[in-house]
């Protein structure tokens, strides 16, 4: 099994080495656990802390005002960041890293948690998946310090949180006007990154490595192990969605080794590693009413709903095009041509 070790203070290995000490001593001095050190604030270990992630009072600073909630364990440990809200809108996420962190006692962690669970604050309150200018924060990481305010929300997330991350969950909804069935996003060609995913526990696993610039993405090659959790619809909050969320961030920090779970069950993951959209057939737009629902198993030529054109009364068949399990899928709403509808996924070997 790989295991996720944490990183001992760069800095401190770094003197050490210098000065020539044995890799003996290096492991010494990761039994050296405190405080950390993190946007000019100081976590004691056994301590929690929550905290905006700049107090400065400006107009600018004021996209940079998301909340950061920090749990240093009494015990070393790994550190695993949570993010949500990099999509305003996506607020099951939201919640889940609200919950899951409210129930890790400091004192009885190994390691930390770190939690942004509204990365996009000004989204999260206003119902906006994207920022006020209008950019999709998810493809401006890992940013740069010349540029616009999502180049400057990313690069500060990246530079002053993310390098502090051995693992990063990363916690999205579908988007507008769809639903996704809650599974697992990771990039299954790397063996760390399968690993966090198997072990969130959600027993569904759909593979890619995310578009550029996306959190996760930059992360993973970044050198920090990233997963996606997928749960839902925007604009509300949903309780399954959350409490599986929060079930598979505590599954993830008991395969850590950050907190002890003695109930913690792994179910045998549906690993997928192709999806695909099915689309509104050109010229078939109207009310969309589908029949096929999240997580059935569909095989080619199979109906998975109806289009009525409200005008001519004409009804299209959607037929699926080929086999799989229905990861994601627009709600019943009018449709134009080309509209993505059902997003199914499948087994290399299916
Ligand atoms: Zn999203």
């Amino acid at each position: 099994m790989i295991r996720i070790h944490y990183r001992p203070n760069l800095a401190l290995v770094l003197l050490i080495v210098a000065i020539g000490v044995t890799p003996a001593a290096i492991a010494s001095t990761v039994d050296q656990w405190g405080s950390l050190q993190l946007l000019g604030r100081e976590i004691a270990a056994g301590t929690s802390s929550k905290f905006s992630f700049i107090p400065d009072r400006s107009y600018e600073a004021s996209y940079l005002n998301m909340p950061v909630f920090v749990a240093r364990g009494a015990a070393p440990g790994p550190v695993l960041c949570l993010a949500a809200g990099v999509h305003g809108d996506e607020l099951n996420g939201v919640e889940v890293a609200r919950r899951a962190f409210a129930q890790i006692d400091p004192q009885k962690l190994h390691g930390t948690l770190i939690a942004l669970p509204a990365i996009n604050a000004e989204g999260v309150r206003t119902g906006n998946r994207y920022l006020s200018d209008r950019r999709d924060l998810n493809r401006a990481f890992p940013g740069r310090t010349g540029g616009s305010v999502a180049a400057l929300i990313a690069h500060a997330i990246f530079t002053d949180v993310l390098s502090h991350c051995d693992a990063l969950v990363d916690l999205h909804t579908a988007s507008n006007r769809r639903a996704n069935l809650p599974q697992i996003r990771a990039d299954l060609s790397d063996p760390e990154i399968r690993e966090l995913a198997i072990h969130f526990g959600l027993g569904i696993v759909v593979g890619g490595s995310g578009p550029d610039g996306s959190l996760r993405r930059e992360a993973a090659k970044a050198g920090i192990p990233a997963i996606i959790y997928e749960a839902g619809e925007p604009f509300r909050f949903q309780e399954d969605e959350i409490a599986r969320g929060v079930l598979g961030v505590k599954n993830i920090m008991a395969h850590l080794d950050m907190i002890e779970r003695a109930d913690r069950e792994i179910p045998d993951a549906r690993v997928y590693e192709r999806s695909r959209w099915v689309r509104t057939a050109v010229g078939n737009s109207g009310f969309f009413f589908p029949t096929a629902k999240l997580g059935d198993i569909v095989r080619t030529g199979d109906s998975l709903g109806k289009i009525v054109d409200p005008l001519t009364d004409a009804v299209f068949d959607v037929i699926s095009p080929i086999s799989g399990e229905i990861i994601g899928m627009a709600v019943p709403q009018p449709v134009l041509s080309g509209y993505a509808l059902f997003n199914l996924a499948w087994h290399d070997s299916d």
